[in-house]
């Protein structure tokens, strides 16, 4: 064999389970698709939409909240263009970085599309048509996923859109129809609101981000009530047409009621599905979930096939570049023998609105449907005092904790830096702290942090000082 291990796709799985392989000794070649590496994530997901989400952040502050610090700003104006500009630099600076890392670490990088001739060769198909085969002992499978769409919606990828064209358009829409309140929509849909656009969510269920705590859907669609974000809920789309430059999207009221709403752009925005196409899966006998088409592995993230493992979007499990990460490193550790473990239980959530929505663990709804009896202490920023200094008064921290032991079971905030503030809720529970012992820890002051603190002391008693 050429390779003790070949990658295919470059994305946060498989250039982590690349760089982990060859920091294991092992031999390791990786192909891709595209000729940039980094995958959805760097490419036409996490990286570019948290650069749109910063640059209109900066936008919005400077014209509704400079003024209340003082700060008077004359002829305000965006530069779209610019602002699509530096998101591709910060493409670019990302996903060159992937190249550095891949040659920084000796691993061999093929362009092209990868396909299964039998377990251990792997042809490649260059953009050229030239064909090229590898031979590996291990397969990883790392092809992540697409945009997937409703049955009976033509995306034309011009007025209906994917995050994909959302990421890179050439004008701010004047009324973007979104459909699906879940993180792309509301994401990208903060980012066109803040810009100016009239953004309209319709989603089925009958609260945004439907998988998280419900506390957070609610906070979540106050607050972006507030940038003028006008939502939908419980409404069925059933179809979506465009004549010239105008969407009309039709779509049902929780009474079955005919409603339609007319945009310049649609966003379609109803979930991701696992990419396969090409691989050639069905020649060496892997089998696919019939929902969504995932890989099946098992606990090893091996797949039906001795030495073919499969990792990230393409498999199980929550969509999330973090998740693909871990999986990456667990499948390269399993591979050189050792014995790594991950807890899908603790792998954070995060929507980047402002203000930031992170979780970890169970929801309250989680906990009532397995008859878990817990308690709740919570936190709202109004009451810190370096949230009233920064003007970030929206959300709260609130904690779960078991009733009996006070161990902490989930972790729910929304409020500013949350992203980065969810850290201290993983490390605490993944050493299974109780809630008083992260209320008997000192937090610095004053720090947005104090609000998880403040949280444990009222799930220990009701102690929380501050409100
Ligand atoms: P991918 O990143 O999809 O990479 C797969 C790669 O495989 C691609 O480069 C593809 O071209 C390549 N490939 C496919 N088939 C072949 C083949 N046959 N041969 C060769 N190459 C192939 N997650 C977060 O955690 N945080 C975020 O903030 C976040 N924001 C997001 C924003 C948007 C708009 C989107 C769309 C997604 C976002 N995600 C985010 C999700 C995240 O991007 C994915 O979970 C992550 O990229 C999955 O990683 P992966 O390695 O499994 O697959
Ligand atoms: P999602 O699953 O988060 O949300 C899709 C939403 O569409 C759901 O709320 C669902 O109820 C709704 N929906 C489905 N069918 C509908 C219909 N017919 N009419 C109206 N609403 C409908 O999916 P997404 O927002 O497309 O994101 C895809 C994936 O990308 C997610 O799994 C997410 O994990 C990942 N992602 C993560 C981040 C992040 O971590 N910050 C950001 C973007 C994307």
């Amino acid at each position: 064999m050429q390779y003790d291990v070949i990658v295919i796709g470059s994305g946060p799985g498989g250039y982590v389970a690349a760089i982990r392989c060859a920091q294991l000794g092992l031999k390791t070649a990786i192909i891709e698709k595209y000729n940039t590496l980094g995958g959805t994530c760097l490419n036409v997901g996490c990286i570019p939409s948290k650069a749109l989400l910063d640059s209109s952040e900066h936008y919005h502050n400077a014209a509704h909240t400079f003024k209340t610090h003082g700060i008077n700003l004359e002829n305000l104006k965006v530069d779209f263009g610019q602002m699509i500009k530096r998101k591709q630099e910060v493409v670019a600076a990302n996903t060159g970085g992937i190249v550095y890392l891949m040659k920084k670490n000796k691993i061999d990088t093929y362009y092209g599309i990868g396909s299964f001739k039998d377990k251990n060769t792997i042809n490649i198909k260059k953009a050229d048509g030239a064909d090229q085969e590898i031979t590996g002992k291990n397969i990883i499978i790392a092809t992540g996923s697409k945009p997937s769409s409703l049955p009976f919606l033509k995306v034309d990828k011009k007025r209906i859109i994917t995050s994909t064209e959302a990421l890179n358009l050439t004008e701010i829409p004047k009324h973007l129809v979104l459909i699906g309140g879940g993180v792309i929509g509301l994401e990208l849909g903060s980012v066109y609101a803040r810009l100016g656009s009239k953004v309209s969510v319709i989603e089925f269920m009958d609260s945004i981000i439907p998988t998280m705590d419900k506390g957070l859907g609610k906070e979540l669609q106050k607050v972006l009530q507030k940038i003028g974000i006008e939502f939908y809920l419980g409404h069925k789309v059933t179809g979506a047409a465009v004549k010239g430059k105008e969407v009309t999207v039709t779509f049902d009221d929780p009474k079955g009621e005919k409603k339609e709403l007319k945009g310049d752009y649609c966003l379609v925005a109803v979930g991701r599905i696992a990419y396969t196409d090409g691989l050639g899966l069905d020649k060496i006998g892997i089998t696919v979930e019939e929902r969504g088409r995932k890989i099946t592995v098992n606990d090893h993230l091996e797949t039906s096939v001795k030495g073919v493992y499969a990792i990230g979007d393409v498999i199980r499990g929550a969509m999330l570049a973090h998740k693909a990460e871990d999986e990456g490193t667990l499948v390269a550790e399993i591979i050189a023998g050792q014995k790594p473990h991950i807890d899908y239980n603790l792998i954070p959530g995060v929507v980047y609105t402002w203000p930031e929505v992170a979780a970890t663990g169970q929801t309250e709804e989680q906990l009532k449907e397995k008859g878990i009896k817990y308690k709740t202490g919570s936190f709202p920023f109004k009451a810190s005092g370096r949230a009233r200094a920064s003007g970030d008064l929206d959300g709260f921290v609130k904690v779960l904790a078991d009733a009996a032991t006070d161990e902490i079971l989930g972790v729910h905030m929304i409020g500013p830096r949350a992203a980065d503030m969810i850290a201290e809720a993983v490390v605490a529970m993944e050493y299974r702290a109780s809630a008083e012992d992260i209320s008997r820890i000192s937090h610095a002051h004053p720090t947005y942090t104090e609000a998880m603190r403040e949280a444990c002391l009222a799930a220990t008693g009701n102690r929380a000082i501050h409100i």
